[in-house]
């Protein structure tokens, strides 16, 4: 993971003491709710200058309450670097109230005007962040929107549909041998769905080392269910045994 240092961004200090967490459910993603300039793709500088301003705005009481620090864990920027916030281990103040014990607060650099569409630097930074928050802050596997549970439009369109995906890592190896269509185009499988379809998820978790019981079977059964969640727990994705895009894709990466 390519890291800005809070001195790399010469962030001001924290004005109080951070209270500790010792583990979250997951990761919250956030945009910025505002403008981003589109030029920020072809300058870093700009970034440092945003991740600055939000930090100014959180303390000078921008978000209601004055934040002793900015309110992210981290900042995903779309050069894929990622800035430190309050870091791991640290209750975030971006979630709302009553929303940040469970989840730390991942701000990627996109905006509700400028720069809209994720670029793959931001993608991977953002999921960057949420493997080094998993490692190094106990967090667990849940990846979340900010609008979940929360009254808000953020992340935004394009973001929301990425963390519903799972939060992927842009062109995965399926999707380099075109399978990114080939993923779009298969079925969503849960417990009582029949089919080839099921047939082939079985083969593929057993060449992926997770062999079911029945490797013939063109059932989803519960024992089956079980088997996906383990997957998708070695994967560190959502673990609520539906095998969706996210699922699949990684499947079928070589
Ligand atoms: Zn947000
Ligand atoms: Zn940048």
């Amino acid at each position: 993971m390519d890291l800005v240092s809070r001195k790399e961004w010469r962030a001001a200090a924290p004005t109080g003491s951070y209270t500790s967490v010792s583990s979250t459910r997951g990761v919250k993603v956030h945009y910025t709710g505002g403008p981003v300039p589109a030029r920020i793709v072809d300058d870093h500088k700009l970034c440092v200058e945003h991740v600055r301003d939000v930090q100014r705005m959180h303390m000078s009481g921008g978000r209601e309450t004055a934040y002793i620090d900015i309110g992210y864990s981290m900042v995903a920027c779309p050069h894929r670097k990622v800035f430190m916030g309050r870091g791991p281990h640290r209750l975030p103040a971006a979630n709302g109230a009553g929303f940040n014990a469970g989840h730390y607060a991942v701000l990627l650099l996109v905006g509700s005007s400028g720069f809209v569409e994720p670029n793959a630097g931001v993608l991977h930074a953002g999921r960057d962040a949420i493997e080094y928050l998993r490692k190094q802050g106990d967090a667990g596997p849940e990846i979340k929107g900010h609008r979940d549970g929360f009254a808000t439009a953020c992340p935004g369109g394009p973001l929301y549909a990425w963390v519903r995906a799972g939060a992927p890592r842009p062109g995965g190896a399926a999707a380099d041998v075109d399978g990114g269509d080939l993923v779009a185009k298969l079925p969503l499988l849960k417990v009582g769905s029949e089919g080839w379809d099921v047939k082939t998820l079985r083969w593929l978790l057993g060449a992926r080392g997770f062999p079911p019981v029945d490797l013939w079977s063109t059932e989803f059964d519960a024992d089956l269910r079980e088997v996906v969640v383990r997957f998708q727990r070695e994967q560190h994705v959502d673990d609520d045994g539906l095998v969706g895009p996210d699922t699949w894709s990684r499947l079928m990466r070589v």
